[in-house]
Protein backbone atom coordinates (compact mmCIF):
# COMPACT_ATOMS: atom_id res chain seq x y z
CA UNK A 1 0.00 0.00 0.00
CA UNK A 2 1.50 3.51 -0.77
CA UNK A 3 0.67 6.84 -0.21
CA UNK A 4 1.26 9.56 -2.94
CA UNK A 5 5.16 8.58 -3.09
CA UNK A 6 6.93 10.28 -5.70
CA UNK A 7 9.17 8.50 -8.31
CA UNK A 8 12.19 10.55 -7.42
CA UNK A 9 13.81 12.57 -4.08
CA UNK A 10 16.49 14.46 -3.71
CA UNK A 11 19.50 13.07 -1.59
CA UNK A 12 22.72 15.18 -0.53
CA UNK A 13 26.13 12.89 -1.69
CA UNK A 14 29.21 13.61 -0.19
CA UNK A 15 31.42 12.84 -3.14
CA UNK A 16 34.72 13.46 -1.35
CA UNK A 17 36.35 15.54 1.52
CA UNK A 18 34.58 19.26 1.72
CA UNK A 19 32.52 18.27 -1.57
CA UNK A 20 28.91 17.71 -0.99
CA UNK A 21 25.93 17.92 -3.04
CA UNK A 22 22.34 17.31 -4.21
CA UNK A 23 20.86 14.93 -6.60
CA UNK A 24 17.95 13.25 -7.94
CA UNK A 25 17.53 9.83 -7.61
CA UNK A 26 14.68 6.86 -7.70
CA UNK A 27 12.88 6.91 -4.70
CA UNK A 28 14.10 3.41 -3.15
CA UNK A 29 12.29 0.42 -3.49
CA UNK A 30 10.92 -1.74 -1.16
CA UNK A 31 10.96 -5.47 -0.22
CA UNK A 32 8.09 -7.64 1.67
CA UNK A 33 9.10 -6.54 5.39
CA UNK A 34 10.71 -2.98 4.82
CA UNK A 35 8.99 -0.04 5.00
CA UNK A 36 9.71 2.88 3.17
CA UNK A 37 10.19 6.42 5.23
CA UNK A 38 9.81 9.43 4.60
CA UNK A 39 12.66 11.14 6.56
CA UNK A 40 11.87 14.41 8.63
CA UNK A 41 14.98 14.95 10.47
CA UNK A 42 18.16 14.08 11.12
CA UNK A 43 21.26 14.50 13.63
CA UNK A 44 24.45 15.53 12.78
CA UNK A 45 26.59 13.43 14.82
CA UNK A 46 30.72 13.63 15.10
CA UNK A 47 30.92 10.69 12.49
CA UNK A 48 29.43 12.87 9.81
CA UNK A 49 31.60 15.66 10.91
CA UNK A 50 34.27 12.81 10.25
CA UNK A 51 33.51 11.85 7.36
CA UNK A 52 32.94 15.13 5.85
CA UNK A 53 36.48 16.17 6.99
CA UNK A 54 38.93 13.35 6.54
CA UNK A 55 36.49 11.02 4.34
CA UNK A 56 37.14 8.07 7.19
CA UNK A 57 36.93 7.23 10.45
CA UNK A 58 39.24 4.23 11.29
CA UNK A 59 38.88 1.65 9.13
CA UNK A 60 35.76 2.66 7.18
CA UNK A 61 36.81 5.02 4.04
CA UNK A 62 34.84 6.98 1.62
CA UNK A 63 35.48 5.15 -1.31
CA UNK A 64 32.70 6.08 -3.23
CA UNK A 65 30.22 8.63 -2.70
CA UNK A 66 28.25 8.68 0.61
CA UNK A 67 24.72 9.62 2.05
CA UNK A 68 25.87 11.03 5.60
CA UNK A 69 23.41 11.08 8.45
CA UNK A 70 22.25 8.28 10.78
CA UNK A 71 20.09 10.08 13.58
CA UNK A 72 17.12 9.77 11.81
CA UNK A 73 13.10 9.99 12.17
CA UNK A 74 10.05 10.13 9.99
CA UNK A 75 6.74 9.31 8.64
CA UNK A 76 5.60 6.33 7.24
CA UNK A 77 5.24 6.57 3.08
CA UNK A 78 4.52 2.76 2.12
CA UNK A 79 5.25 -0.48 3.52
CA UNK A 80 6.20 -3.81 2.16
CA UNK A 81 3.68 -6.90 1.74
CA UNK A 82 4.86 -8.54 4.91
CA UNK A 83 4.67 -5.80 7.32
CA UNK A 84 2.50 -5.81 10.33
CA UNK A 85 3.66 -3.73 12.43
CA UNK A 86 3.04 -0.07 11.01
CA UNK A 87 0.79 1.46 8.38
CA UNK A 88 1.22 4.89 6.52
CA UNK A 89 1.40 7.76 8.23
CA UNK A 90 2.76 6.17 11.38
CA UNK A 91 5.87 8.08 13.33
CA UNK A 92 8.60 6.36 13.75
CA UNK A 93 12.23 6.53 15.00
CA UNK A 94 14.70 4.76 12.29
CA UNK A 95 17.74 2.08 14.46
CA UNK A 96 20.60 2.60 12.25
CA UNK A 97 22.45 -0.81 12.56
CA UNK A 98 20.80 -3.94 10.78
CA UNK A 99 22.20 -6.60 12.03
CA UNK A 100 22.59 -9.88 9.95
CA UNK A 101 20.06 -11.55 12.66
CA UNK A 102 22.16 -15.70 12.49
CA UNK A 103 25.79 -15.01 14.28
CA UNK A 104 26.44 -15.85 17.38
CA UNK A 105 26.51 -12.17 18.98
CA UNK A 106 22.87 -11.45 17.28
CA UNK A 107 22.02 -14.73 18.78
CA UNK A 108 23.00 -13.53 22.25
CA UNK A 109 21.63 -9.96 22.09
CA UNK A 110 24.63 -8.21 21.22
CA UNK A 111 23.79 -7.29 17.79
CA UNK A 112 25.86 -4.41 18.15
CA UNK A 113 28.67 -6.76 17.50
CA UNK A 114 27.51 -8.55 14.70
CA UNK A 115 30.47 -8.42 12.19
CA UNK A 116 27.66 -8.34 9.26
CA UNK A 117 26.14 -5.26 10.45
CA UNK A 118 24.66 -2.39 7.62
CA UNK A 119 25.28 0.79 9.76
CA UNK A 120 23.71 3.84 8.14
CA UNK A 121 26.00 6.47 7.04
CA UNK A 122 29.17 4.07 7.62
CA UNK A 123 30.74 3.23 4.28
CA UNK A 124 29.69 1.40 1.63
CA UNK A 125 25.92 2.04 3.23
CA UNK A 126 24.37 4.68 2.74
CA UNK A 127 22.42 7.12 5.54
CA UNK A 128 19.86 9.81 5.76
CA UNK A 129 20.32 12.38 4.06
CA UNK A 130 17.87 11.77 1.99
CA UNK A 131 13.82 12.32 1.29
CA UNK A 132 13.01 8.84 1.71
CA UNK A 133 14.89 5.57 3.03
CA UNK A 134 13.95 2.12 2.79
CA UNK A 135 14.58 0.25 6.31
CA UNK A 136 13.01 -3.32 8.06
CA UNK A 137 10.42 -3.05 9.70
CA UNK A 138 12.29 -4.28 13.05
CA UNK A 139 14.56 -2.08 13.20
CA UNK A 140 12.00 1.07 13.07
CA UNK A 141 10.11 2.26 16.35
CA UNK A 142 6.63 4.35 17.27
CA UNK A 143 7.00 7.19 18.15
CA UNK A 144 4.21 9.15 20.83
CA UNK A 145 2.81 12.12 19.87
CA UNK A 146 4.57 13.76 22.87
CA UNK A 147 8.00 13.51 20.96
CA UNK A 148 8.65 15.49 18.09
CA UNK A 149 10.72 13.77 15.23
CA UNK A 150 14.40 16.06 16.21
CA UNK A 151 14.04 14.48 19.65
CA UNK A 152 13.28 11.10 18.39
CA UNK A 153 16.34 11.84 16.65
CA UNK A 154 18.23 11.96 20.25
CA UNK A 155 17.22 8.65 20.44
CA UNK A 156 20.24 7.38 18.40
CA UNK A 157 23.38 8.98 20.87
CA UNK A 158 21.24 8.86 23.69
CA UNK A 159 21.40 4.69 22.59
CA UNK A 160 24.98 5.41 23.25
CA UNK A 161 24.59 6.79 27.09
CA UNK A 162 21.93 4.02 27.80
CA UNK A 163 24.23 1.39 26.72
CA UNK A 164 27.03 2.77 29.06
CA UNK A 165 24.43 2.86 31.90
CA UNK A 166 23.47 -1.05 31.11
CA UNK A 167 27.39 -2.07 30.47
CA UNK A 168 28.43 0.14 33.67
CA UNK A 169 25.00 -1.39 35.31
CA UNK A 170 24.63 2.22 37.09
CA UNK A 171 22.55 2.15 40.36
CA UNK A 172 20.14 4.11 41.82
CA UNK A 173 21.38 6.66 44.26
CA UNK A 174 24.96 6.66 42.71
CA UNK A 175 27.67 9.15 41.80
CA UNK A 176 28.89 9.26 38.24
CA UNK A 177 30.78 11.43 36.51
CA UNK A 178 30.64 12.11 32.68
CA UNK A 179 33.37 13.50 31.09
CA UNK A 180 33.60 15.33 27.15
CA UNK A 181 29.69 17.05 26.87
CA UNK A 182 29.70 16.75 23.23
CA UNK A 183 26.38 15.48 22.44
CA UNK A 184 26.79 11.86 23.35
CA UNK A 185 27.75 13.25 26.76
CA UNK A 186 25.31 15.34 27.15
CA UNK A 187 22.60 12.52 26.38
CA UNK A 188 24.90 10.44 28.92
CA UNK A 189 23.22 13.26 31.44
CA UNK A 190 19.85 12.26 30.56
CA UNK A 191 20.43 8.36 30.15
CA UNK A 192 22.34 8.71 33.43
CA UNK A 193 19.89 10.96 35.42
CA UNK A 194 16.74 8.50 34.37
CA UNK A 195 18.44 5.00 35.23
CA UNK A 196 18.57 7.28 38.62
CA UNK A 197 22.27 8.58 39.44
CA UNK A 198 21.43 11.61 41.72
CA UNK A 199 25.36 12.87 41.76
CA UNK A 200 26.22 13.51 38.18
CA UNK A 201 29.17 15.56 38.10
CA UNK A 202 30.85 16.54 34.26
CA UNK A 203 33.36 18.30 32.82
CA UNK A 204 34.21 19.65 29.74
CA UNK A 205 35.87 23.22 28.37
CA UNK A 206 32.78 24.44 26.44
CA UNK A 207 30.80 26.87 28.43
CA UNK A 208 27.89 26.28 26.20
CA UNK A 209 27.74 22.60 26.61
CA UNK A 210 28.57 22.89 30.66
CA UNK A 211 25.49 24.98 30.62
CA UNK A 212 23.22 22.59 28.66
CA UNK A 213 24.49 19.46 30.93
CA UNK A 214 22.88 21.16 33.72
CA UNK A 215 19.76 22.22 32.22
CA UNK A 216 19.56 18.52 30.68
CA UNK A 217 19.77 17.25 35.10
CA UNK A 218 24.34 17.52 35.48
CA UNK A 219 24.47 18.30 39.19
CA UNK A 220 27.53 19.53 39.08
CA UNK A 221 29.44 21.21 36.31
CA UNK A 222 33.33 21.55 35.79
CA UNK A 223 34.86 23.57 33.06
CA UNK A 224 38.85 22.17 32.63
CA UNK A 225 39.77 25.32 31.74
CA UNK A 226 39.52 26.97 34.88
CA UNK A 227 39.38 23.92 37.56
CA UNK A 228 41.59 21.20 38.41
CA UNK A 229 39.12 17.76 37.67
CA UNK A 230 40.31 15.49 40.19
CA UNK A 231 40.63 18.46 42.89
CA UNK A 232 37.18 19.33 42.45
CA UNK A 233 35.50 16.32 42.28
CA UNK A 234 37.43 15.05 45.60
CA UNK A 235 35.70 17.72 46.80
CA UNK A 236 32.24 17.20 45.49
CA UNK A 237 32.09 13.60 46.47
CA UNK A 238 34.09 14.67 50.06
CA UNK A 239 37.07 12.73 49.47
CA UNK A 240 35.25 9.16 48.35
CA UNK A 241 35.30 9.47 44.71
CA UNK A 242 32.94 8.26 42.01
CA UNK A 243 30.96 4.86 41.62
CA UNK A 244 30.96 5.43 37.51
CA UNK A 245 33.00 7.40 35.33
CA UNK A 246 32.04 7.96 31.40
CA UNK A 247 34.68 9.21 28.88
CA UNK A 248 33.08 10.15 25.71
CA UNK A 249 35.44 12.77 24.40
CA UNK A 250 38.11 10.26 23.27
CA UNK A 251 40.74 12.22 24.93
CA UNK A 252 43.77 10.48 26.64
CA UNK A 253 44.28 13.29 29.75
CA UNK A 254 40.34 12.92 30.49
CA UNK A 255 40.70 8.86 30.42
CA UNK A 256 43.43 8.73 33.22
CA UNK A 257 41.59 11.62 35.36
CA UNK A 258 38.07 9.42 34.73
CA UNK A 259 39.95 6.09 35.61
CA UNK A 260 41.85 8.08 39.07
CA UNK A 261 38.85 9.70 40.43
CA UNK A 262 37.05 5.98 40.66
CA UNK A 263 35.68 5.23 44.39
CA UNK A 264 37.03 1.20 45.03
CA UNK A 265 34.99 -1.51 42.78
CA UNK A 266 34.08 1.59 40.59
CA UNK A 267 33.31 1.57 37.03
CA UNK A 268 35.25 3.08 33.76
CA UNK A 269 33.14 3.05 30.91
CA UNK A 270 35.23 4.21 27.45
CA UNK A 271 32.66 5.29 25.42
CA UNK A 272 34.98 8.14 23.17
CA UNK A 273 37.86 7.25 21.00
CA UNK A 274 41.13 8.53 20.75
CA UNK A 275 43.09 9.30 18.10
CA UNK A 276 46.22 7.22 19.42
CA UNK A 277 45.38 3.56 19.96
CA UNK A 278 47.75 3.03 23.12
CA UNK A 279 47.15 5.04 26.49
CA UNK A 280 49.12 4.81 29.68
CA UNK A 281 46.50 3.97 32.26
CA UNK A 282 47.16 3.02 36.16
CA UNK A 283 47.40 -0.68 36.51
CA UNK A 284 48.14 -0.98 40.19
CA UNK A 285 45.35 1.24 40.72
CA UNK A 286 42.90 -0.85 38.34
CA UNK A 287 44.06 -4.33 40.48
CA UNK A 288 44.27 -2.45 43.93
CA UNK A 289 40.59 -0.89 43.79
CA UNK A 290 38.79 -3.46 41.43
CA UNK A 291 37.93 -1.71 38.77
CA UNK A 292 35.84 -2.78 36.18
CA UNK A 293 36.34 -1.10 32.57
CA UNK A 294 33.91 -1.70 30.06
CA UNK A 295 34.25 -0.51 25.85
CA UNK A 296 31.02 0.62 24.58
CA UNK A 297 30.56 0.21 20.71
CA UNK A 298 26.68 1.48 20.00
CA UNK A 299 23.82 -0.26 21.35
CA UNK A 300 21.84 -2.93 21.31
CA UNK A 301 18.09 -3.25 22.52
CA UNK A 302 17.53 0.15 23.77
CA UNK A 303 15.44 1.92 21.27
CA UNK A 304 12.12 1.62 23.44
CA UNK A 305 13.56 2.49 26.22
CA UNK A 306 14.56 5.36 24.62
CA UNK A 307 11.91 6.18 23.48
CA UNK A 308 10.11 5.75 26.61
CA UNK A 309 12.90 7.73 28.64
CA UNK A 310 13.44 10.68 26.29
CA UNK A 311 9.22 10.91 26.95
CA UNK A 312 9.14 11.01 30.35
CA UNK A 313 12.26 12.94 31.13
CA UNK A 314 11.54 16.46 32.82
CA UNK A 315 14.73 17.94 30.60
CA UNK A 316 14.09 20.07 27.72
CA UNK A 317 15.35 18.78 25.16
CA UNK A 318 14.56 21.33 22.64
CA UNK A 319 17.40 23.32 23.81
CA UNK A 320 19.93 20.91 22.22
CA UNK A 321 18.58 21.91 18.56
CA UNK A 322 20.74 25.13 17.73
CA UNK A 323 21.15 24.98 14.65
CA UNK A 324 18.49 24.03 11.23
CA UNK A 325 18.92 23.35 7.61
CA UNK A 326 16.97 21.94 4.80
CA UNK A 327 18.59 19.32 2.61
CA UNK A 328 19.64 21.49 0.27
CA UNK A 329 22.04 22.91 2.62
CA UNK A 330 24.01 20.05 4.12
CA UNK A 331 27.03 21.39 3.19
CA UNK A 332 26.54 24.43 5.38
CA UNK A 333 24.87 22.52 7.90
CA UNK A 334 28.09 20.10 7.93
CA UNK A 335 30.41 23.12 8.58
CA UNK A 336 28.35 24.30 11.18
CA UNK A 337 28.90 21.12 13.26
CA UNK A 338 32.58 21.13 12.08
CA UNK A 339 33.60 24.53 12.59
CA UNK A 340 31.31 26.08 15.48
CA UNK A 341 31.89 23.89 18.47
CA UNK A 342 31.42 26.62 20.79
CA UNK A 343 27.93 27.73 19.79
CA UNK A 344 26.39 24.60 18.58
CA UNK A 345 25.29 21.89 20.38
CA UNK A 346 22.86 19.33 17.99
CA UNK A 347 22.55 20.56 14.30
CA UNK A 348 19.34 19.38 12.40
CA UNK A 349 18.69 18.92 8.62
CA UNK A 350 15.23 18.39 7.68
CA UNK A 351 15.13 16.14 4.30
CA UNK A 352 11.55 16.86 3.45
CA UNK A 353 11.49 21.05 4.23
CA UNK A 354 12.29 22.71 7.54
CA UNK A 355 8.52 22.27 9.61
CA UNK A 356 7.29 26.11 10.12
ZN1 LIG B 1 25.47 9.32 16.09
ZN1 LIG C 1 25.03 -10.94 13.25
Amino acid sequence: MTNKVPETMNISLLNKPLDMEIREVKVPQIGATDVLVKVMAVGVCGSDVHYYEHGRVGEFVVEKPLILGHECSGIVAAIGSEVTNFKVGDRVAIESGIPCGECEYCKSGQYNLCPDVSFLATPPIDGAFSQYISHPEGFLFHIPDALSYEEATLNEPFSVGIQACKRASVQPGSTIVIMGMGPVGLMAVVAAKAFGATKIIVSDLEKIRLDEALKLGATHAINIKEEDVSERIDEITEGKGAHYAFETAGNPTALQNALSVLNNGGTLAIVGLPQQENIELNIPFIANHEINIVGIFRYANTYNMGIEMLTSTTADLKTMFTDTYDLNQAKEAMEQARTNKSGSLKVMVYPNGKPE
